[in-house]
């Protein structure tokens, strides 16, 4: 019986400390899976990755019970849409990662305006204003991001005169880290509309977007050589001119005339105008180069020097420089997609005062050659003032120079991109710009302050309304935290 009773109690006492073990175990050892980002770069322990499909009343009920159950298990919550960023400013490491797979806009024709929902990637935004005869106002080179996505680095695109895409967002309804929703805009619950835009998802779960919508038009290219040094003020006079609706530039990228030639592209719209438009087409004729020639030039100068030919020469004389507004702003990244799994491509970007651009250049051409990266192309874009987003990287009239590099993959190709990045930063931040937060987060806190003035402010109205950081990934924590 004695011996029973210490079996039974020996037994009890083990099944205890098994039970802890288990409980303590199920918090420690819940399966994970690794999410990562476009770059490659950022394999995230992940606990879920939860694709929403659920719509209406059920989205919002469920979504405030998820952020509640995590909240309480002191987990990160991400928002994702293409999960483009570089840095893993879209992945939640031991946490859940959201994706919203909307596909359907409601346009508003008499206002010109349409209600997103926050996942819509911006190639079915497109494609249903296309059939109405609209256009987006403002978006990215590229049509595989999500529209909440885009409010969330607060992207730039081509057509101007416009500031960033911010500027043409009206209201918006944000989930708060509490489950609630506030409606917010310039006149409504208007600090968080500010951090909300270029916020990185800090500060709430964006539902959905009131977007300002253009007209659809026919468009004639013109393309110009400029002196890099001229291109500056030739630029922002282009862009000024009434007739201008669409702008960019490049820079000759191969290492012996690295950044000594420029191309000043410019659209207006066509004579012609047909009617109907012609539908839009998914592979825009915007780069003027195929992808085989764009890789072609990793590793390779001649590759450099053809595809510098086929931009500036060839392709004005062959291609009749048509298209419509829509065509241009439909292209997919896959378009220039590296394949090499060694290798991958990386993005900076840098916004310059206009009147220290060649400053600039030569900055970079000083940088940028000795690196072990390949540079494989730089595009110019206008960017007017945004007196907006807390975190503002064009408070004044900036030019944006969107790099793209190709890099190894291993320690040797990261470290090499890190000391580039660093050099350039300190370049443009001594001009008077900025950096652009979405891609590899290689600045040093210091120069986070120095591009952004509101940096301290943000993290601290952060704090506020998210005082558990709920919402919270790489990017708060290297820079903000
Ligand atoms: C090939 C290429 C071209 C590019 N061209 C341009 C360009 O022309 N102009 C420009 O400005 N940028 C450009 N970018 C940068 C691009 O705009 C950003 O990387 C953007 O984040 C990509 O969108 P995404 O859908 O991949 O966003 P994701 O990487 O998925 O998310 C970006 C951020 O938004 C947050 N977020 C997403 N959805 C929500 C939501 N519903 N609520 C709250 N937060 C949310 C995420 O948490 C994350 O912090 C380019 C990038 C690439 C790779």
């Amino acid at each position: 019986m004695g011996s029973q009773v210490l079996a039974t109690r020996r037994e009890a006492l083990l099944g205890a400390a098994a039970l802890a073990a288990g409980a303590a175990g199920s918090a420690k050892t819940e399966p994970r899976f690794v999410m990562n980002d476009a770059s490659r770069l950022n394999p995230t322990p992940t606990i879920r990755h939860w694709i929403v499909r659920e719509n209406g009343d059920l989205r919002i009920a469920l979504l405030r019970r998820e952020l509640k159950d995590a909240a309480a298990a002191h987990r990160p919550v991400v928002v994702g849409a293409a999960r483009h960023s570089m840095g893993a400013q879209s992945l939640a490491r031991d946490g859940l990662a959201l994706s919203f797979p909307d596909a359907t806009i409601e346009p508003d024709t008499a206002n010109s305006v349409y209600r997103t929902p926050a996942g819509v990637r911006w190639r079915d935004a497109i494609a249903q204003l296309d059939r109405i005869g609209y256009s987006p106002a403002v978006m990215q080179s590229n049509a595989d991001f999500g529209v909440g996505a885009t409010f969330s680095v607060n992207a730039h695109g081509w057509p101007v005169p416009y500031g960033p895409f911010g500027s043409t967002v009206r209201a918006l309804r944000l989930m708060l880290a509490s489950g609630d929703i506030l409606e917010c805009s310039r006149d409504k619950n208007a600090d968080l509309f500010r951090l909300a835009m270029g916020g990185y998802g800090l500060v709430g779960i964006i539902l959905d977007l009131d977007v300002a919508m253009v007209k659809n038009v026919h468009l004639q290219r013109t393309a110009v050589m400029v002196a890099p040094e001229e291109f500056g003020a030739r630029f922002v006079k282009a862009v000024r001119e009434q007739k201008t609706l669409m702008a960019y530039g490049r820079l000759s990228v191969e290492r012996a005339r690295f950044f000594h030639e420029a191309m000043m592209v410019t659209y207006a719209a066509a004579p012609k105008q047909p009617q109907p438009l012609p539908a839009v087409a998914y592979e825009s004729s915007m780069t003027g180069v195929s992808r085989k020639i764009y890789r072609a030039q990793v590793g390779h100068e001649y590759g450099k020097k053809a595809r510098w030919l086929a931009e500036t020469v060839l392709d004005p004389r062959i291609a009749s420089g048509l298209a419509t507004r829509n065509s241009l702003m439909a292209e997919p990244v896959a378009n220039l997609a590296n394949t090499d799994m060694a290798r991958t491509d990386i993005l900076h970007e840098y916004f310059v005062p206009p009147d220290r651009f060649a400053d600039f250049i030569a900055a970079c051409r000083r940088i940028i050659p000795p690196a072990k990266a390949e540079f494989l192309n730089v595009t110019l874009r206008y960017v007017a003032p945004d007196s907006d987003a807390v975190l503002a990287f064009a408070p004044q009239e900036r030019i944006a120079a969107v790099m793209s590099f190709s890099q190894t993959t291993n320690p040797e190709g990261e470290t090499d991109m890190l000391l580039t990045t660093e050099k350039l930063i300190d370049a443009v931040a001594g001009l008077g710009g900025a950096f652009y937060l979405p891609y590899r987060l290689h600045a040093r806190r210091d120069q986070v302050r120095a591009c952004y003035a509101n940096a301290d402010a943000f993290a601290e109205a952060k704090r506020r309304h998210d005082p558990g950081l709920l919402f919270r990934h790489a990017m708060w924590d290297a820079y903000f935290a």
